[in-house]
């Protein structure tokens, strides 16, 4: 595995009149975390580090650059061999492959899964939904970057092969169905954090169950090898986002529906990466 993070600092025009100097301010803070790169280019109020792995003091660093008026973002990437991903036991499923749902055919109730806070999952709406692309193959994509769909001929596959965990909804009314959801029926336990690198939201309420209020992870995803049990399809525990606008579960397929999805001819699965279950400490 090979993992990119890439810390941008901004300064506002404003202040980096006033401080010319803020350069060698920002230099001086992140040095020690041992950045192997840095870019000026276009922004010239902008410095963008690159690390090979996420230095553990990132966060304290981001408040004190904060404090100090600083603003910018952290951006993380991994890359896996192909070896790594097919000797993954679980993994993380991920698509790039997007598909546009047919104008107002996308709708979706909110579910509160929280008294406390109010906080809604999206319920889709199937039944109405109509998808403007017609499948040819064998297709994983997810309508207007939300819920993932799979193709007919994929549905049929993954009904052969007696995956578990695994609910196809036909989407729209016409049958037979052109594209079916992909919704998995079995949850994962809660993430182990840390090492999963996530934060709390601050709107969680001290009542709050533990499932909502996360922004979504910045590293590879942990679970307690104690009582982990997954079906073949399965979705976290938590429900990443802030309720009421975009939410979402991640969903983790085993190595037999990576590999089917393979065989298949599945394209554009970016993202896909390795779980991993370790004892805990
Ligand atoms: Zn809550």
């Amino acid at each position: 595995m090979r993992e990119i993070i890439k810390f941008r600092v901004e300064i506002s025009k404003e202040e980096a009149t006033h401080r010319p100097q803020w350069e060698r301010e920002v230099l001086q803070i992140l040095e020690p975390l041992g950045f192997i790169a840095i870019e000026r280019w276009p922004n010239p109020r902008v410095l963008t580090f690159q690390f090979d792995h996420y230095p553990a003091q990132l966060d304290e660093v981001w408040q004190h650059l904060q404090a100090r008026g600083f603003y910018g973002s952290v951006w993380e990437r991994r890359e896996y061999t192909p070896t790594e991903l097919l000797d993954a036991a679980f993994l993380r499923l991920g698509t790039e492959a997007v598909v546009s749902s047919v104008d107002g055919t996308l709708r979706w109730d909110w579910v509160t899964i929280c008294p406390h806070c109010g906080f809604a999952e999206e319920r889709w709406d199937w039944q109405h939904l109509q998808i403007s692309d017609l499948p040819t193959g064998p297709h994983l994509a997810a309508v207007d970057w939300h819920p993932l769909v799979v193709s007919a001929p994929l549905a049929e596959a993954l009904q052969q092969a007696d995956v578990t965990g695994l609910s196809l909804i036909p989407v729209g009314p016409e049958r037979p169905a052109g594209w079916y959801a992909l919704q998995p029926t079995h949850l994962l336990p809660p993430l182990l954090v840390p090492p999963t690198r996530m934060r709390r939201l601050p709107t969680a309420t001290p009542h709050c169950a533990r499932d909502h209020h996360w922004e979504s992870p910045t590293s590879e995803l942990y679970y307690r090898q104690d009582g982990f049990a997954a079906a073949d399809v399965n979705a976290s525990y938590e429900v990443f986002g802030d309720g009421g606008r975009a939410t979402g579960r991640i969903v983790i397929i085993s190595n037999r529906v990576y590999r089917l999805l393979l065989a298949m001819g599945v394209t554009q699965l970016v993202g896909c990466e390795p779980i991993r279950v370790v004892a805990s400490a």
